[in-house]
């Protein structure tokens, strides 16, 4: 696993220690002096470097969360609601039907605004405020824009979101709003929204904190930290797989970093690393699409749908950084309908574990694979489950059971009951 290493030799760009690197060309770039999302020079993605790695011992024993890994992070603490301590469920019906030695789910639903979308912001946001930018904005299909209205509310900060018009959940809308973000309906897909978000970036209109800002992943990396300490004080052992949905392939990439700098600092063996296993929605598959054949890149699609709709994204931006994640791990993608989705959800629901649609396609894929027996069943399998059922009510209800009318009387309710 030869890409699983980092140079770690601080560039003179570096601020205290940490810069950052284009993933293509490998130039350095200060991290905080100006506004910068993708290589000055070939346009491909940044990612965030450190000079010093830490292991376990580093992270702090006083807080759970986000911030306990700030040895791991730019700074030392963020613009914090607080985020991260999410709980780690057990799902043993689950567990006993799909066929897996251990089946555990990372409920990030259980975050401040309902999102691991938080554990990005919190960092995201605490470097607009660093680099001294006036507003701030996000295209979105929906959690990021609830999470970036909360926290940019919390850091006192102007918040801007492109919405695909009438492809956002109820949930989220109503978020955005209420922390006071102005919301732009955008007559097209997310993946318009975030063309026209980047020109805005570009022009200087506002800071940009989609996940093509290095700094988000380095937030959501905290996912992977907290799994592996989770799961390794309870079972005794780090996972085999971790199964997550994916969109714009953020949090894939931000896992990959995650096990490449425990890798890198000693604090995990190679062969600890779990497989990154992404699943995708099947009207909405171009990662899925890139495994399958081989290919280096993402093929575009235009036309996507699902009811997943967090996870309604034709062109993932973090497909560069994703790819090589999930091949150097061992991992592999996986495409769902939306129906093994919506089951998924309901089971999950039924384990007392409410979640959005797309989250539960982590559980949908977990279990086609077992099917196909690429998930064997002595594996140890953690399932992320990203964002809360009360996003998308509509959703849940349709998937749930129908509300009875019944008389306004207790005779009437009996009668009911036992007809
Ligand atoms: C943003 C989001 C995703 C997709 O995550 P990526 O990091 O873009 O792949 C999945 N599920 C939910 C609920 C989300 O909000
Ligand atoms: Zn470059």
């Amino acid at each position: 696993m030869t890409s699983l290493e980092l140079t770690a030799e601080a560039p003179p760009e570096a601020d205290d220690g940490v810069w950052l690197s284009c993933i293509e060309c490998g130039e350095s770039f200060a991290p905080f002096d100006d506004v910068r999302y993708t290589c000055d020079d070939c346009d491909g993605l940044l990612e965030v470097r450190y000079e010093d790695l830490p292991t376990w011992d580093d992270f702090d024993d006083d807080q759970w969360g986000v911030w306990r890994y700030s040895a791991a992070l730019p700074f030392e603490e963020g613009v914090s609601l607080p985020e991260g301590g999410t709980p780690l469920h057990d799902v043993p019906r689950l567990e006993e039907e799909i066929g897996v030695d251990r089946l555990r789910v990372k409920h990030e639903g259980m975050n401040p605004t309902g999102s691991f979308k938080d554990r990005g912001m919190t960092v995201g946001v605490r470097v607009a405020k660093e680099i001294g930018v006036g507003r701030l904005a996000c295209a979105s299909t929906g959690n990021t824009s609830a999470a970036l209205a909360a926290y940019g509310a919390r850091g006192g900060m102007e918040t801007l979101v492109l919405l695909p018009a009438g492809k956002v959940a109820a949930g989220k809308v109503a978020q955005a709003s209420l922390h006071g973000a102005r919301i732009l309906e955008v007559d097209g897909n997310f993946d318009t929204c975030l063309d026209i978000v980047q020109d805005l970036a570009g022009m200087g209109e506002a800071y940009l904190l989609n996940s093509l800002n290095p700094f988000r992943l380095e937030g959501q990396k905290t996912i992977g930290l907290e799994i592996l300490e989770q799961f390794r004080d309870e079972e005794g052992s780090y996972p085999d797989r971790i199964a997550l949905p994916v969109g714009n392939a953020g949090n894939t990439a931000a896992l990959y970093k995650c096990f490449r700098e425990l890798v890198e600092s000693g604090a995990l063996d190679e062969d600890e690393v779990p497989k990154l296993t992404g699943v995708q929605a099947e009207g909405s598959a171009p990662m899925v699409e890139a495994i399958e054949k081989g290919w280096d890149h993402v093929e575009r699609w235009d036309h996507v749908e699902t009811r997943a709709t967090a996870i309604r994204i034709g062109n993932p931006v973090n497909a560069p950084k994703a790819l090589p994640g999930i091949r150097e791990t061992g991992g592999t993608a996986v495409a769902v309908t939306d129906d093994e989705i919506t089951a998924a959800q309901r089971d999950l629901a039924e384990e007392g574990v409410g979640v959005e649609p797309a989250s539960a396609a982590s559980i949908a894929g977990v279990r086609k694979l077992r099917k196909e027996g690429i998930v064997d069943a002595d594996e140890e399998v953690v399932c992320l489950t990203t964002g809360h059922l009360l996003k998308d009510p509509d959703a849940a209800a349709e998937a749930g059971s129908e509300p009875e009318p019944v008389p306004g009387d207790t005779e009437g309710v009996l009668d009911h009951l036992r007809s």
